[in-house]
């Protein structure tokens, strides 16, 4: 027996119905923000992450399935979605098409991290990319998008955490600021902190072991005035949206494209895995890969956690709504044409082997949440009708002709208690 690779795995129903609805849900939202789907490759050149994401970032430098393919050409399963992103805008000059430069995605990423709960080598994000656009209104607009997509899916408690990294400008005197400060104290780094913090001394920041001791001793980045009244009108903006959020100085992505507004939300429910989703301003990206000058911001949710979060919600109801059972052989046939009705008439219904005993499928019918169970037997055959016999509720069996069957069915579906299912 062949197991699956360690940190990958199958999802199952209920949790694969989970993962569906929350897609849906999402798809619903980027419908009312304009957005439209962008389907980019799994596979990309390695280059493309090693250039946008940058090299000492933890996803690039440790977490990356890379391979040469058997063309000696270097490839790597994306660890995330941005950078596939810009390259489509840029490669098919989407720039020109006159369109909002407003494109989500949903699939797997790749990450060859150690799997614990919330942690996945293969795990799906669902992302905004929001290109052409450096006003303040698009980061507080894609704030709250996310925070809505967030509560129609139904998770609650969940914090937004903001932060500015600042422009070039502002990011370049920091920048010579940190690096002195980070090569005096040299000695209290990580080992791979003092390996890179020439070549990114900002990275040191967002380092899982110096991060928090250096947030508070560190000196802070300054924003410039452009910077600050960027900052402090999204938040405004956000205020206005009723889009509740902190401040925290100490939040800096680990990615090397971020500029300016950066943004975390985070679930206390989730254990040491906290952060639901992670997003920010990028705004020199899309030129330094070649392409236009185009400010952009985006965001990626980590679906595998939404769902962890939504697990113990109730689930709308897929049990199918009625059960065809074929109670004699020659029935068989008329059985599957009833199916096959009520299918057309939109009524989720199934049914097990008309081949098989009354008792095999009645047990089959019981066990699959079905609310009604049509029988064809030599009777019904006979009176061209079926039994419809209820078995969630209490209520007779009646009998009635087979082509009214759909429309009678809509009926006594109408009429059922209980609550209804949870849509999202
Ligand atoms: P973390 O700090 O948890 O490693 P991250 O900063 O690496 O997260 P991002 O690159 O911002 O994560 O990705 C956005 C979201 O994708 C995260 O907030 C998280 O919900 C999800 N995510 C990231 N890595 C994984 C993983 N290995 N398995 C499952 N979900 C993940
Ligand atoms: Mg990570």
């Amino acid at each position: 027996m062949i197991n699956s690779l360690r940190g990958f795995r199958d999802l199952l129903p209920p949790e694969s119905d989970l993962f569906t609805r929350i897609e849906t849900a999402a798809r619903e939202v980027f419908r009312l923000y304009g957005y439209q789907e962008l389907r980019i490759p799994t596979l990309e050149k390695k280059e493309l992450f090693v250039k946008s994401t940058g090299d000492t970032t933890d996803i690039v430098e440790k977490e990356m399935y890379a391979f040469t393919d058997g063309g000696g050409r270097e490839i790597a399963n994306r660890p995330e979605g941005t950078p596939g992103v810009v390259r489509a805008y840029i490669e098919n000059n989407l720039g020109q098409t006159g369109r909002n430069g407003k494109y989500f995605y949903i699939g797997s990423m790749f990450r060859a991290e150690r799997p614990q709960a919330g942690r996945y080598r293969e795990f799906t994000q669902i992302g905004a990319e929001h290109i052409g656009n450096a006003s303040p209104y698009a980061d507080a607009e894609t704030i709250t998008m996310l925070v809505r997509l967030l509560e129609k899916v139904g998770v609650e408690g969940c914090s937004v955490v903001l932060n500015s990294l600042g422009c070039a400008e502002c990011r370049k005197a920091y920048r010579e600021l940190l690096l002195n400060y980070l090569r005096l104290n040299n000695t209290a780094l990580c080992e791979p902190c003092k390996g890179r913090i020439e070549r990114n001394p900002l990275r040191a920041l967002d380092c899982k072991i110096d991060g928090p001791a250096l947030a508070e001793k560190a000196p802070k980045l300054s924003l410039c005035p452009a910077c600050t009244e960027h900052f402090t009108r999204t938040q405004e903006l956000l205020k206005i949206s009723g889009v509740e959020h902190q401040v925290n100085t100490g939040l800096v992505r680990g990615l090397d494209y971020y500029t300016s507004t950066v943004f975390e939300v985070r679930s206390g429910a989730l254990g040491s895995q906290d952060a639901v989703c992670g997003g920010g301003r990028y705004d020199d990206l899309v030129k330094s890969m070649g392409g236009p000058a185009a400010p952009a911001i985006g965001w990626a949710v980590g679906v595998d956690r939404v769902a962890m979060l939504l697990k113990d919600k109730p689930a709308a109801d897929t049990a199918p709504k009625t059960f065809v059972i074929a109670a004699a052989k020659e029935a068989g046939e008329k059985a599957f044409a009833l199916l096959t009705a009520l299918r057309a008439a939109g009524i989720s219904s199934d049914f097990s082997n008309f081949e098989l005993s009354l008792k095999s499928q009645m047990r089959s019918s019981d066990k699959s949440g079905a609310a009604f169970a049509l029988i064809i037997g030599e009777d019904e055959l006979k009176a061209g009708a079926c039994s419809i016999k209820p078995l969630k509720e209490r209520g007779e069996q009646q009998t009635i002709p087979l082509p009214d069957a759909p429309s009678h069915i809509k009926q006594l579906l109408k009429g059922l208690s209980g609550n209804p299912p949870v849509s999202i």
